[in-house]
């Protein structure tokens, strides 16, 4: 102690030039000495201080935690920093608590153990930190609600967006819809143009021609006359129904409608409008395994598809000539063959037949649209089932539909 006494004056002398607060304690904890900094952050007089325990300069819930550290402190030599990285805490006189930064260095003198402690008031400091801390805090918050924000004006703009584009692609297939329809309605006007007036010629020929057989005995001439007005009543009426079909179907509209019903019913009607239209000597050899056979299918396309195919088969065929109906009946699925002894078709226009407005060169001077077997294929495959033909060209060609019975 007296060691330490005899150096004051030095110690006074140069601590007093210093800006942190220096205070000196011995073994025992027990203030030597303070400089003028010291004094004013604890808020005491020099003669306050000195001489007394260190605690009186720390907070009473800090002593024992000071006192271990000190200690450890005394036990390793060597300069450093008191409690880096944590705060500590001075107690002014009138009781106030401040943080503080402490940096500690031992030194004997006289064979007696000192330490000197500089000491820091970090009060603006602590509180910068802690204002920087509360900015950060609220520019972390601001943040986070300007990007929740963003997200949600993103995903608003994302629905939108795809709002936007679903709609847009309706727009775009509705007019790309109407564009077609609007080009099958001119295909069809120019088609009607030119397949109408075979059939209207015939028809006005014929009805102009009745009218001059007025006398009995010209009853069959009469009769025949009749017979080409009623084929091209048909013919024209089949085209018409054939377009009415297409329409429905590029539009979506064909509504499909099982029943159960009598098979040789409608087979027989179909056979029956047909016979209407035969060639000289031509012949239909109706089924004869139908009878009392019923399905359920879509009755009207059903009589669609074997009108078509009937026709197509009369219309392919010279006079003198069978047509065959084959029925196959099997456990869930019914089959169905029209064979002609015709024209047959051309090898490489087979894999274009059911195309629309496909028609193959032999046929080119027969009358006929290209639209019928298109449409058939939608339907038969609509209903769920399937169609296929084979030919030989010059010998005839069978056109096979297979349907499914259905379920009601
Ligand atoms: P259309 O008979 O009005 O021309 P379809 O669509 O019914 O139209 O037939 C397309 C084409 O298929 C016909 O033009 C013809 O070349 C060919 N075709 C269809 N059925 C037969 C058949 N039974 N015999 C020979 N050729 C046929």
């Amino acid at each position: 102690m007296r060691g330490f006494e005899k150096n004051k004056k030095i110690f006074n002398l140069l601590s007093e030039a210093v800006s942190e607060g220096i205070l000196v304690i011995n073994q025992e904890r027990i203030i030597m000495a303070t400089n003028h900094r010291t004094n004013e952050m604890f808020g005491y007089e020099d003669k306050d201080i000195n001489g007394n325990n260190l605690n009186l300069l720390i907070p009473d819930s800090f002593h024992k935690v000071h006192n271990e550290y000190v200690e450890s402190f005394s036990k390793s030599s060597g300069q450093r920093r008191m409690a880096h990285g944590r705060t500590l805490y001075g107690k002014r006189k009138s009781g106030e608590q401040f943080p503080i930064e402490v940096g500690l260095n031992p030194f004997s003198i006289d064979g007696e153990s000192y330490v000197m402690a500089l000491i820091i008031d970090v009060t603006g400091k602590k509180e910068q930190e802690r204002q920087i801390k509360e900015l950060n805090a609220q520019l972390q918050q601001k943040i986070e609600t300007r990007t929740q924000e963003l997200e949600q004006t993103v995903a608003k703009l994302t629905k939108e967006i795809k709002l936007r584009e679903v709609a847009e692609s309706k727009i775009k297939s509705a007019l790309q819809k109407e564009r077609e329809l609007n080009e099958l309605k001119t295909e069809f006007l120019s088609l009607v143009s030119h397949e109408f007036k075979t059939p209207l010629s015939g028809i006005l020929t014929s009805a102009t021609l009745v009218g001059k057989y007025k006398f009995e005995n010209q009853q069959e001439k009469r009769e025949k006359h009749l017979n080409t007005i009623i084929g091209g009543v048909h013919l024209l009426t089949g085209i018409l129904n054939d377009f009415l079909s297409l329409e429905r179907l590029e539009k979506g509209k064909e509504v499909y409608s099982y029943t159960k019903f009598s098979l040789s019913k409608v087979v027989n009607e179909v056979v029956y409008n047909a016979n209407m239209q035969l060639k000289d000597g031509q012949k239909i050899n109706y089924p004869e395994n139908i009878d009392e056979v019923e399905i359920i299918q879509d009755e009207r396309i059903l009589s669609l598809v074997l009108t078509n195919l009937l026709h197509n088969a009369i219309k392919y065929s010279s006079e003198n000539t069978d047509i065959d109906i084959k029925v196959e009946l099997r456990a869930d699925e019914i089959g169905f063959h029209i064979i002609d002894q015709g024209i047959g078709i051309p090898e490489k226009s087979r894999k274009h037949i059911f195309k629309r407005y496909f028609r193959a060169e032999n046929a080119l001077l027969i009358q006929g649209s290209g639209i019928g077997l298109n449409i058939v294929k939608e339907h038969v495959e609509n209903v769920g089932g399937n169609i296929s033909f084979s030919s030989i060209i010059g010998k005839g060609s069978v056109f096979s539909v297979v349907l499914p019975f259905g379920t009601l």
